[in-house]
């Protein structure tokens, strides 16, 4: 990955070859290489019958779209013909941000997200994921890694575990990734249950259980009491605090009253609060007033539960948070 690694293997065993050259390959693929020609440790016959034999990516770059602020977008094309976004955020102090997709479309459908009004195609493979990130790599710093991008990665999280797995070897540690999830309880107990210290956050969006199911139905199979006691066990194992994100919607659940609803059900040793001003999709809503957000911040400050604004990135090329539709490729 850049290559199947499955058929790298065999490929390899049907050249004839040792198994360590898997592992050379990889270790090239996940610095940043860009093909198998820079790989001078392989005797150079066998990176051309690689060349011939084994993609090196399982993924086709459709088009590259850059922000203003320095976003990246990309569109990606599978061999299957589905259309995936994914996206680096570049921060001033260095760091890089990928938010990668998990699912082509998502099977849910928040009623404020972009991605949930496409039709769900099917999971990305442990291939596709790794693919995203290493596009990145090949061009930029990459320091860190979000599950934020289109999809629900709790519902395919063997593939974003086996994905997740190897990110170390890209240089993004276990702890500078994170899993962005609507609160499906059976993985967030499975991510307490593995050995890889991955950080969660909690897409929340409203306290009140009604209003909550009303702009997330997956409310009505998980509702937030569950999901919230999922993620005190998951606290209770790992120790590291849990990102609330909060879209804040105009009039819907952006009131003072709101901000008291959500202090009483978070504690404020486990949870940290982000608010995230809505990005425009063809939805019925409106975004709250900047006042209406840093009022929101302060009740829950004043409440002790700490809670910062999100700043929006990429907003002019569709890249931000819910606006991941792959528009391009409809
Ligand atoms: N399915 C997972 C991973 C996607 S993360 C999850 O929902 O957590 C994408 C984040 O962007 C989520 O917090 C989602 O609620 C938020 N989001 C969706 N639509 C948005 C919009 N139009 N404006 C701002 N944030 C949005």
């Amino acid at each position: 990955m850049g290559v199947d690694l499955a058929l790298l293997d065999s490929t390899l065993a049907d050249l004839g070859q040792p198994a360590f050259r898997a592992r050379q390959v990889w270790a090239w693929a996940a610095r940043g290489a860009a093909g198998y020609h820079e790989m001078t440790d392989l005797p150079a016959s066998l990176r051309d019958a690689l060349t011939e034999r084994v993609p090196f990516s399982t993924l086709e770059v459709e088009r590259e779209t850059r922000s203003q602020d320095g976003t990246l977008k990309v569109l990606l094309r599978t061999h299957d013909d589905r259309k995936i976004e994914t996206v680096l955020m570049r921060y001033k102090d260095g760091r890089g941000s990928v938010c990668l997709s998990s699912q082509v479309g998502c099977p849910l459908t928040c009623s404020f997200c972009a991605t949930g009004k496409m039709k769900f195609a099917r999971n990305l493979t442990a291939g596709e994921i790794l693919d995203q990130a290493l596009y990145f790599k090949r061009r930029s710093t990459v320091t860190n890694v979000i599950f934020m991008g289109m999809g629900e990665p709790m519902m395919n999280l063997d593939n974003v575990l086996a994905a997740s797995e190897r990110l170390p070897d890209l240089g993004v540690t276990h702890r500078r990734t994170a899993i962005s999830t609507v609160g499906w309880i059976p993985g967030i107990d499975r991510l307490a249950a593995t050995d890889m210290p991955i950080r969660l956050a909690l897409s929340l969006h409203a306290a009140d259980e009604d209003l909550r199911s009303r702009i997330m139905p997956v409310n009505d199979r998980y509702p937030l009491a569950d999901v919230l006691a999922a993620c005190e066990r998951f606290y209770a194992v790992r120790k590291r605090q849990i990102f609330v994100e909060y879209v804040m919607l105009g009039g819907v659940n952006d009131q003072v009253q709101h901000a008291d609803e959500l202090a009483a059900v978070l504690d404020p040793k486990i949870f940290k609060v982000n608010l995230i001003p809505y990005n425009p999709t063809d939805s019925v809503y409106d975004g709250s007033e900047r006042e209406t957000i840093a009022a929101f911040r302060d009740t829950l400050e004043a409440h002790g539960v700490r809670a910062t604004i999100r700043l929006t990135r990429g907003q002019d090329i569709d890249a931000a948070c819910g606006q991941l539709a792959a528009k391009a490729a409809a």
